[in-house]
């Protein structure tokens, strides 16, 4: 463990010098000694203590409490009052800056030691409190984004399972062999589409927890991208979208080392994005360029509605989605997915977007992955 770094603000020479020796018994370093507030406050964030041992009466403009004060405020550093002051007044004052402890002159060394080891062990607590309760600040907002999320997406497959399995209970035997199948087609795409989701959520899961596997293999990524392009072609069939592919000379020649399934993920999500989030009939441009350093370039470029700018800092988070997205369907996930893969390639992401103008993201990737580079 590294030594506990104590300040020790104090005007008096000697009885500073007397306490500084004593710490440096108790095996606590002792990095500076100042005499005021100004050049204490000047100084602590370059000195970063764990503790500070604070005199009332000091040197200069401000008093030992108000320097207190401030540290409180802006650095969160423990302080220990060091003082012969004791009067209520005095007393009144220092307590409203919420001091670590309060040790009063003269003191014997075991009660500056003990004094300094429960101020630690409460300063201590206490980040870890603050430590667990951001972390539920954060589960909790996640949480709700989550049901949120769920209600959304869940319901309407639900909806049509129910509402088609309702009219085949009740009309099935007056239908065609064609209107059964139409229904059952229906019930059967609504409970895909949930199937899909689960998968999304564990993925996230797996991503958040480091639990997502990572498995480079050599790979023709030339026929792999087309793959994917035709795959979106099929599911957004009744989009009528104009998917450009442009890549270098040669391309088809390539050879990479990447995670197919996460490479999937990837162009997978970003490709359904630009098809979700630009009107029919746009253009969308799937441009790949070699970069310097073995590096490729995939660039996903639509025409649509643009991320605002606020939204564009929270895009990899999970269950994120822009403001923009009026009836839209989607769950947030995708890019949280995407952000994971491109780091476990020790890659990088990054997007361009401007309202009603259009999105680019921009991926480079190492041509050769390789594993555990984490
Ligand atoms: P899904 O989990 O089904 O992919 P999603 O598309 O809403 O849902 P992400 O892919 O993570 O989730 O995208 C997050 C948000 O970023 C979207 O909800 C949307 O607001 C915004 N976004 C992403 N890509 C684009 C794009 N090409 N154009 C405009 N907005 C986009
Ligand atoms: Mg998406």
């Amino acid at each position: 463990m590294s030594t506990i770094k104590i300040l020790l603000v104090e005007d008096e020479r000697i009885i500073a010098l007397d306490i500084k020796s004593s710490l440096l018994k108790f095996g606590y370093a002792v990095p500076a000694i100042f005499s005021s507030g100004e050049k204490t406050l000047e100084k602590i964030s370059d000195i970063q203590p764990d503790l500070v041992l604070m005199d009332i009466m000091l040197k200069g403009n401000i008093d030992g409490i108000t320097t207190a004060a401030k540290i409180r405020d802006v650095y969160n550093i423990p302080v220990v009052y060091l003082t012969s002051h004791t009067d209520e007044e005095t007393l009144e004052r220092a307590k409203k800056t919420e001091p670590f402890g309060y040790i009063v002159k003269p003191f014997d060394e075991k009660d500056l030691y003990t004094t300094v080891e429960i101020a630690l062990a409460r300063a201590k607590a206490e980040t870890e409190i603050r430590k667990s309760l951001e972390k539920e600040k954060e589960m909790n907002e996640l949480k709700s984004r989550f049901v949120s999320m769920v209600s959304h997406e869940f319901r309407t497959p639900m909806a049509t399972i129910l509402f088609s399995s309702k009219l085949l209970e009740n009309y099935s035997h007056k239908w065609t062999e064609e209107k059964k199948r139409i229904h059952l087609n229906r019930i059967q795409s609504a409970i895909q589409q949930m199937t899909n989701l689960l998968e999304d959520i564990l993925t996230v899961g797996q991503a958040e927890a480091g639990k997502i596997s990572f498995n480079p293999q050599p790979i023709d990524l030339y026929n792999f991208c087309l793959e994917i392009i035709e795959d979106i072609q099929i599911t957004w069939a009744d989009n009528k979208h104009q998917m450009n592919f442009i890549f270098p000379e040669n391309f088809n020649e390539c050879k990479a080392q990447m995670d197919e399934k996460l490479l999937r993920h990837i162009f997978t999500n970003l490709l359904s994005n630009a098809v979700k989030y630009s009107p029919e009939h746009g253009q969308i441009n799937f441009i790949i360029n070699y970069a310097e350093n073995n590096q490729v370039i995939f660039q996903i470029q639509d025409y649509g509605i643009g991320i605002p700018a606020e939204d564009q800092k929270h895009l990899f988070e999970t269950f994120h989605r822009a403001t923009n997205v009026g009836n839209i369907s989607g769950t947030g996930l995708g890019l949280a997915i995407v952000k994971r893969a491109v780091d476990l390639h020790g890659g990088h992401i990054a997007v361009e977007s401007e309202m009603g103008v259009g999105t680019i993201f921009t991926i480079s990737l190492p041509l050769h992955s390789q594993l555990n580079i984490f």
